[in-house]
């Protein structure tokens, strides 16, 4: 009798073995939904194994295989066993990411309605003449040849004649009804116009020639494909996708939030439309039936190239040949729940368990992805110029410290608004955009700029105000709080902020005939609101755009010439070692959304730190000269990608228990000796106190972080610590506070 190893979904770090009844014997592979008994319930499962010796004790049966062919590939649940395991999270919590909720849940299905066909070309003379007295028949016949076959229901509605006409036809054999799958696409109703391949410069050229060579590589490399804003770097990806495809495989495609990069999913569906291959979407704003349809036509490989955000890099493709993540180096990657994983590493992890070139494209790589491609283990390909001799723009910093004492701070500088004036003169275009993710528990200097730093850890300290303290959560630091600016003198040293909002309304004073529209969280919440807006301005109907990061990335809009970045320096005073990696990220592609036309566009950069690196760097566009300092400060302080982090959190509504919890926990860690780790902490967390809980951290720093996971699983997993701390285990750590 075979035994199948059945992880349920409760949440528990665990697998349990089932015998297999004869008759349910054939039906059942790897990765099949299952019925089984679990204590007193029946619960579903997923099938991971089929082991050779069952674990102890007495064997329960399953009950009924709800899935005849593998629900999960095996490859995924292969991919969801590493995620668990590197990442320190229970496996049903990685195999359940791995599934999406929209297909797992029990009445998940394809949507069946009534479909209404004609039977005959005439109506024959006999039901000619019985019409005369079945007054409705006759229309809805007369609607149905007009209309063309549809859905009972759309068809009724439209015609406002009742289903029982229709019946009635049915009955006299002239319309067939028929239960029908709907298809829930979400771009049903957008249609796009075919676009042609462009003939590729000679950097892309290179560039795809390294990509097609890693596809039909035996053991596919990464390659990372560094190429300025502006650069052709997607038409790089279309050409490989279409390779792909040509050798009869599939691709997947990661970007990092569709919702904001409309353009992007418009430019693979218009350039495959053609092809007949089948563009499966995966993102938040989609309806569960259509997640539910587009997983299953992905499934069922009626989908071969799938384009989404995070979740998508576990689409159930198969004959995978090249794995695309676009914006490698963007946050959003990162999942900030259990179990962690940072998309663009799992879509790598994926790329060598199914031995599929992984192709990764940024104009700002992370510092990860290109130290692994200075070491030799990515490929590298590089576009260091913006196609057809576009230029990239000139960027102006633009130094906002205001000399006199009580001066208030300058929201636009005399020198942007003669810029934007210019701009609406020769009806052009200009972006503002303004960083909001500031953060007000770090003190900075309203004139000079800067934030006090911790002097051991290259971070900005945190302000605790009933301690009246400035720390430092990587190192525990502390020090008291400067009466004034120890950099320039200016007292009190204290938080500056501005919102989108003012800047909105003082640009609207500056230009009182303007047409300004603003983006920001706020403005875009309906679902369309994003598209309608870039849509209008696309088509010239705005002038001046107002944002936030969301109007950082991937636009492309030839006649916008100006952009004007209203603080660039706020993000500088976050407590996080990759603050500077941030700024300077951000600064480059904010500039990339200037001047992507014919006329060369201008970058305007107000700051109150105008030597900042970060800003410096941006400036000259030099990407490299900002990653080689900035390697260097990480190399010494053992940060990433030198040494990989992990984030313990402490959650709780009572101070001293969270902190005791933790205290605890740090001591067990400490006995555990784990190789090449150094571990500091508990310290408060820079956020200290969020929704009514305190929050506690323990940094682990190693080199050897796949010998160290597996040691931390025991006490996270099988623990029992108190009820009411939470604890949370983060590897690679994106979010700090
Ligand atoms: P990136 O993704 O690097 O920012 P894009 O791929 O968006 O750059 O390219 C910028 C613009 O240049 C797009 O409008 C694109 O259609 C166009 N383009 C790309 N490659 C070529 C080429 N070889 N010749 C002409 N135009 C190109
Ligand atoms: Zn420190």
């Amino acid at each position: 009798m075979r035994i199948a190893r059945v992880v349920p979904e409760v949440s528990l770090d665990r697998a349990f073995d089932y015998a297999i009844p004869a008759a349910l014997d054939a039906q059942l592979t790897l990765g099949a939904k299952v019925r089984v008994p679990f204590k007193s319930r029946s619960l579903v499962g997923y099938v991971v194994d089929f082991p050779e010796h069952p674990h102890a004790g007495k064997l329960r049966e399953i009950e009924e295989v709800l899935s005849t062919r593998a629900f999960l590939p095996a490859r995924l649940i292969e991919l969801a066993q590493w995620m668990a395991h590197y990442y320190c999270a229970p496996l049903t919590v990685a195999l359940l990411s791995v599934l999406p909720k929209a297909v797992r849940h029990a009445d998940a299905a394809f949507k069946q309605r009534l479909w209404v066909a004609p039977l005959v070309k005439t109506v024959p003379e006999d039901v000619l003449l019985a019409f005369k007295k079945a007054k409705a028949q006759k229309a809805a016949w007369h609607f149905l040849e007009e209309s063309g076959p549809g859905w009972l229901a759309d068809l009724s509605r439209d015609s406002g004649i009742s289903a029982a006409a229709w019946n009635g036809l049915a009955e006299r054999q002239l319309i067939a009804i028929e239960p029908r799958t709907q298809d829930r696409d979400p771009y049903l109703n957008t249609p796009v116009a075919e676009s042609a391949p462009h003939t590729l410069n000679a950097g892309q050229i290179a560039a795809l020639a390294l990509v097609r060579e890693e596809i039909t590589a035996p053991k596919p490399r990464v390659v990372l494909l560094h190429g300025v804003t502006g650069s052709g770097k997607t038409e790089v990806y279309l050409q490989a996708i279409a390779h792909v495809l040509s050798l009869g495989k599939t691709a997947l495609v990661l970007v990092p939030e569709i919702a904001l990069t409309p353009q992007t999913v418009e430019h693979f569906r218009a350039r495959f439309v053609g092809q007949k291959v089948g563009v499966a979407v995966l993102h938040s704003h989609l309806s569960s039936g259509e997640r539910h349809d587009q997983w299953q036509h992905i499934r069922a490989g009626r989908a071969r190239i799938v384009i989404g955000a995070r979740s998508a890099v576990f689409a159930p493709l198969d004959h995978l040949g090249l794995i695309v993540v676009d914006e490698e180096h963007e946050h959003s990657y990162k999942q900030e729940e259990s179990p962690h994983y940072h998309a663009r590493d799992v879509a790598v992890m994926r790329g060598h368990l199914e031995g599929v070139a992984v192709l990764l494209g940024s104009a700002t790589p992370s510092l990860e992805s290109y130290h692994h491609a200075k070491e030799g283990k990515y490929r590298l390909a590089e576009l260091p110029q913006r196609v057809e001799e576009v230029q990239m723009p000139v960027t102006h910093v633009l130094d906002i410290r205001t000399s006199k004492k009580d001066e208030a701070p300058t929201l636009l500088a005399p020198r942007l608004v003669e810029a934007i004036q210019a701009r609406l003169d020769r009806h052009e275009q200009a972006i503002i955009f303004l960083n909001r993710r500031g953060y007000s528990s770090s003190l900075q200097c309203p004139q000079c700029g800067y934030p006090e730093m911790c002097p051991n850890c290259s971070v900005a300290l945190t302000f605790h105000r009933r301690a009246n303290k400035l720390r430092c959560h990587l190192c525990d630091f502390s020090g008291p709080v400067p009466p004034a600016c120890p950099c320039c003198g200016f007292a009190p040293f204290k938080h500056a902020g501005m919102g989108t909002e003012k800047v909105e309304d003082a640009l609207a004073a500056a230009f009182p005939k303007a047409r300004i529209e603003r983006m920001d969280a706020d403005t875009m919440r309906g679902k369309d609101a994003y598209a309608k807006t870039l849509g209008a301005f696309g088509e010239g109907k705005i002038d001046i755009l107002v944002g936030t990061q969301m109007i950082a990335k991937g636009l492309h809009f030839p006649r916008v010439t100006c952009v004007g970045v209203i603080n660039a320096d706020l993000a500088l005073q976050i407590p996080d070692f990759r603050a500077s990696e941030r700024v300077f990220q951000l600064l480059m592609q904010v500039s990339g959304r200037s001047g992507r036309g014919a006329v060369r566009g201008e970058v305007f950069v107000q700051t109150r730190a105008p030597f900042h690196p970060a800003i410096q760097f941006a400036r000259h566009h030099d990407y490299a000269g900002f990653i080689e300092q900035e390697l260097e400060i990480r190399r010494k302080l053992h940060y990433p990608p030198y040494e990989r982090f992990i984030l313990i959190t402490a959650r709780g509504r009572s101070e001293e228990k969270t902190l005791f919890v933790l205290e605890n926990l740090a001591r067990e860690l400490t006995r555990l000796d784990l190789p090449a780790t150094e571990i500091t902490g508990p310290t408060p967390a820079p956020i200290a106190r969020m929704e009514e809980r305190y929050r506690f951290q323990v940094f682990l720093r190693t080199r050897r972080i796949t010998a160290v996971t597996p040691r931390l699983r025991p006490l996270f997993m099988d623990r029992a610590w108190p009820d009411d701390i939470r604890l949370t285990l983060d590897v690679d750590p994106v979010d700090l506070l």
